[in-house]
């Protein structure tokens, strides 16, 4: 469950980080597809590295997005690019051009 006027309470000078950017891209990208009743067995997915430069495309399916998707801890990222998510990571799964990772440590946002 959301709970509705939490998002005020993060309005700060920070910016987020890119991974947390670049997840909600990829939430746009999954709604897009879903609204666009898309075809497709994979989807474009960004890379959700913190490398603020990288726009690597990832093409997995909406299965195994959702999958993903459904810890918050996890992340998905372009082989090679998993040792850059902050604050240490455990690799959870190497599947056909991506990698998902588990960011170890206190939860963003808690
Ligand atoms: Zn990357």
């Amino acid at each position: 469950m959301v709970e509705p006027g939490r998002r005020s309470d993060q309005a700060t000078r920070e910016p987020p980080p890119k991974d947390a950017v670049f997840r909600q891209a990829n939430e746009r990208i999954e709604a897009w597809a879903l609204g666009a009743r898309y075809r497709g067995d994979l989807l474009p997915f960004l890379c959700e590295c913190p490398v603020l430069s990288c726009t690597r495309p990832i093409r997995i399916s909406r299965a195994d997005y959702a999958r993903i998707r459904s810890n918050p801890r996890w992340f998905i990222t372009a082989p090679g690019h998993e040792g850059g998510v902050c604050g240490g990571i455990r690799i959870v799964e190497r599947g056909a051009g991506y990698v998902v990772a588990e960011k170890l440590g206190p939860p963003d946002g808690a």
